[in-house]
């Protein structure tokens, strides 16, 4: 009998032996996969998948916590690879919090019978005989995400082991969730940096260079697919005198409202860029002469009407001028368009300001 009993001790060693070296060889290999992935949606795919095959679980998903806003976002679910940013309210998930308060696992079994889940007991009394594991994902001290995890197997919550397994490559998601929040953030702070190199501070429509830059593609665009494009050029007029009777800080609130009355007025598809100090210029694919000069009047019309913030008493107008193409005059490239509109705008303040003249009809 002592001989058998010692031989079943055995067993049973190698039995552990074997789930140890077997749970090890599952860690080598996920960690090796996961480090030969650029693709963070694939590594986080990877690991709800295999951590999903491993423990049998009816739901495995990688939650990312935004703990000011008490809120999560599914960033990987083992029923989808390709899953969206699904959002949590974690009023809802107890487990999920309690992981975050304790910074540890927590095992809730039988779900809706554990005290954990009481406040949320209708939410949850479909889930009977259901156990649920949460992971927290640590970096730096601070839990960034937690591995969420339910298996339906009754009588058989999570053991010892599994809990450590699931830990382990849980935290390998780790540096994939901080490389999708340095993308993010990177992302964000390229748009933000685009938009400022492209954008007049003062009167936040476009600047000098973005227009030239879009005045060439849009004109070049004209040329090839031989559809009209027009560009209207304009100038403050006698802007010198607020400035002097006024102060510059009124000068350049009038250049605000003005390019904000500029911006409302033109279409859509109609770039408006600050061309200089206090001229503008909107470019107007698709628009032949004709509208390009409707939508100037309809802009010195708005501007000479308008009564301005510190300005009560006086009126501001405007003069402009409008060249399209095709037109009568040559225009070769996008810098003899401009040179059209220049000398419009020109004759418009030659004549007397405050009117719009148009070249080059044919
Ligand atoms: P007109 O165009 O009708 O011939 O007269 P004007 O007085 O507008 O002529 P001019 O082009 O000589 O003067 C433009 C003035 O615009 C001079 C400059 O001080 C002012 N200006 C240019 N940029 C700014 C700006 O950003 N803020 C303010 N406050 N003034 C500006
Ligand atoms: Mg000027
Ligand atoms: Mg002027």
């Amino acid at each position: 009998i002592a001989r058998i009993q010692a031989q079943s001790r055995i067993r049973g060693f190698y039995r552990e032996i074997y789930e140890d070296k077997k749970n090890l060889e599952t860690i080598l290999d996920v960690t090796k996969t996961i480090s030969s992935m650029l693709n963070t949606e694939a590594v986080l795919y990877t690991i709800v998948k295999r951590v999903a095959d491993i423990t049998g679980a009816v739901r495995c998903s990688i939650v990312l916590i935004v703990k000011a806003e008490n809120e999560g976002y599914v960033l990987a679910s083992h029923e989808s690879p390709t899953i969206k940013e699904i959002k949590l309210d974690l009023n809802k998930y107890p487990e999920i919090r309690e992981a975050l308060k304790s910074k540890r696992p927590v095992v809730v079994e039988d779900i809706p019978r554990h005290p954990l889940m009481a406040e949320v007991k209708d939410l949850v009394k479909d889930l009977d005989k259901m156990n649920v594991l949460i992971l927290p994902i640590i970096l730096e001290e601070e839990i960034i995400g937690t591995l969420f995890l339910r298996t339906r197997r009754p009588g058989k919550g999570f053991t010892e082991k599994d809990v450590n397994l699931c830990q382990i490559i849980a935290q390998a998601a780790c540096h994939a969730i901080k490389n999708a929040r340095l993308f993010e953030e990177v992302s964000k702070e390229k748009e933000d940096m685009k938009t400022l190199a492209i954008t007049d501070r003062l009167t936040e429509v476009y600047n000098h260079n973005f227009f030239y830059t879009r005045l060439e593609e849009e004109f070049n665009r004209a040329v090839r697919y031989e559809t009209p494009i027009s560009l209207i050029m304009m100038d403050i007029d006698d802007f010198k005198r607020i400035n002097d009777t006024h102060g510059h800080r009124t000068g350049d609130h009038v250049l605000k409202e003005i390019a904000n009355m500029i911006k409302r007025l033109v279409r859509k598809t109609d770039i408006v860029a600050r061309y200089g100090g206090e001229e503008f210029s909107v470019i107007l694919p698709h628009t032949n002469i004709d509208g390009a000069e409707e939508e100037a009047e309809r802009i010195r019309e708005a501007i000479s009407s308008h009564v301005y913030a510190n300005l009560t008493k006086e009126t501001m107008t405007m003069s402009f001028g409008v060249a399209s193409y095709p037109s009568g005059k040559t225009i070769m490239n996008a810098g003899d368009f401009v040179n059209l509109a220049d000398t419009a705008l020109y004759e418009a303040k030659r004549s007397g300001k405050n009117r719009v003249v148009a070249l080059g009809r044919k």
